[in-house]
């Protein structure tokens, strides 16, 4: 079985290709919430490990039946359980062929096209996000690794400026570098820290409104303190609430402190792409690195996210694999591999051209105004009804919202959570569940490609009818 007769591709790839189309067909008539959880979905895939071979086409008829029940809704309209996108049919189909192609895209050499792919693609998304044209952009698999990524450049640089080569030498020993970050900060930029020696808990948590946005005033008095190397990270739309923080005066700030500037912005950082949206990221573009996501906003299939480093040298001496084996690129060549950590690794620059050609810069600016449109339709006809508190400004395309409001802490975590199970017990969307404050909340996140007003009315009209049927049961 393991060598592959070339008449026995197509029928195979058919059938996958006509399982996907069935999927993508079915989607916005789904149940929003899978059918089976984990435990059932484990149930079903389990089995003891294979001796023999099988027939690849029955192979693929058994995943398709076995993953079916478990799949999740983001390809679907009415899917707002977290900040993750549709994977837009477009990109799905660049990213049918990066696997069709095989290519590995560590160098320019092992795929010419993959690498050229990326650098144009890297161009398109500084312009969309305008960001310093002469930064440098790497493909990762997520906001997570970006984040990673580029606090190891931060980090690399803030020491380089105090004489340590910490890439050669590492921290032990190195100057102690203060690292500021707001207190609502994602938790995969925390996880960065975590993974780069810099310590989760070894930082200076600064205060936050309560938008989760860092208060400026107090944010000021902690830079005024501080002395050697230093890096703020800062957030351009907050999770539960869509926030950003003030660029503005903290960017010169901490540039004023000698610190490097990170800013997270999964999501939020796309609201560049839409004039009403982009005076929200005022002076983001002072900073000096940047973490943003394809399979958020962009829509490209999982997995895709990029990191921007405006100090190239820093972001690629973070990054330094050299191996005897490797090419050395000529000046001005652009390896993939030089701006991330992976060497071999999946050709997302096809995706993400492919998805910014489809788009354009006027659909990307379409889609943002619309989700944004979205959250205020749902916060608005959410809002009037008694015992329902929208929790955050909506300024983008986040709503946060507490059920059972009108009673005690303690009853309205129960509303919540009762309220939640509901709306994804009854199929119509998939809301998210989150914590703020303390306290239990619905998070509503519109993001998808497929999501209008209409498919937002429809599901607010879904969680009033759950809430109103947990408050009130008949
Ligand atoms: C989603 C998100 C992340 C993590 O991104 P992944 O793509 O899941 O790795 C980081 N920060 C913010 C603000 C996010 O919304």
């Amino acid at each position: 079985m393991a060598r592959t007769r070339p008449e026995d591709i197509a029928p195979l790839w058919r059938r996958a290709c006509e399982a996907a189309i069935a999927f993508r067909h079915d989607v916005r008539d789904r149940a929003a919430a899978p059918q089976d959880d984990y435990a059932a979905s484990l149930r079903g895939f389990s089995a003891p490990l294979p001796e023999t071979g099988s027939d690849p086409e029955a192979v693929l008829g058994d995943l398709v039946r076995l993953a079916d029940p478990g799949l999740m809704t983001p390809t679907g309209p009415r899917f707002f359980g977290w900040v993750i996108g549709g994977s837009h049919p477009a990109g799905v189909a660049a990213d049918w062929l990066t696997s069709a192609w095989g290519q590995n895209a560590g160098n320019h050499e092992a795929s010419p096209a993959a690498s050229a792919a990326e650098t144009v693609a890297a161009g398109w998304l500084l312009e969309l996000l305008d960001l310093p044209r002469e930064a440098s952009l790497g493909f990762v698999t997520g906001a997570t690794m970006a984040n990673f990524t580029a606090l190891a450049a931060a980090r690399s640089g803030v020491l380089r400026d105090v004489g340590w080569d910490v890439e050669a030498d590492g921290l032990f020993g190195a100057p102690p570098v203060t690292v500021l970050i707001g207190a609502e900060a994602h938790a995969t930029a925390y996880a960065a820290l975590q993974l780069l020696g810099l310590g989760r808990d070894r930082v200076v948590r600064l205060a936050v409104d309560e938008q989760g946005r860092i208060v400026t005033e107090s944010a000021l008095e902690a830079l005024s303190g501080v002395d050697g190397p230093a890096i703020a990270v800062l957030q351009a739309g907050q999770l539960n609430t869509g926030a950003f923080d003030d660029f503005a005066t903290l960017v010169p700030a901490a540039h004023e402190a000698g610190a490097w500037v990170h800013v997270d912005g999964a999501f939020g950082l796309w609201a560049r792409a839409s004039r009403r949206t982009r005076s929200l990221t005022d002076g983001v573009d002072a900073a000096d690195s940047w973490a943003v996501d394809g399979h958020k906003w962009l829509q490209t299939p999982y997995d895709c996210g990029y990191v921007v480093v405006r100090d190239r040298e820093s972001h690629q001496r973070a990054m330094t694999i050299a191996a005897s084996y490797l090419p050395t690129s000529e000046a001005g060549d652009r390896d993939p591999s030089h701006f991330v950590p992976e060497l071999s690794r999946r050709a997302r620059g096809f995706a993400t051209w492919a998805m910014i050609r489809t788009l354009g810069r006027d659909g990307i600016e379409e889609m943002v105004d619309r989700h944004c449109t979205c959250a205020r339709v749902v916060a608005d006809r959410l809002r009037p009804e008694p015992g329902i508190e929208v929790l955050n400004d909506v300024c983008l395309n986040q709503v946060l919202v507490r059920f059972g409001a009108d009673r005690g802490d303690t009853e309205g975590d129960h509303v919540t959570r009762e309220t939640i199970a509901r709306i994804r017990h009854d199929g119509v969307c998939f809301v998210g569940g989150s914590s703020w404050r303390g306290r239990e909340a619905m998070r509503f996140s519109v993001i998808g490609t497929e999501t209008d007003e209409l498919e937002v009315s429809r599901s607010a009209e879904a969680v009033l009818t759950a809430y109103r049927s947990v408050v009130s049961p008949s």
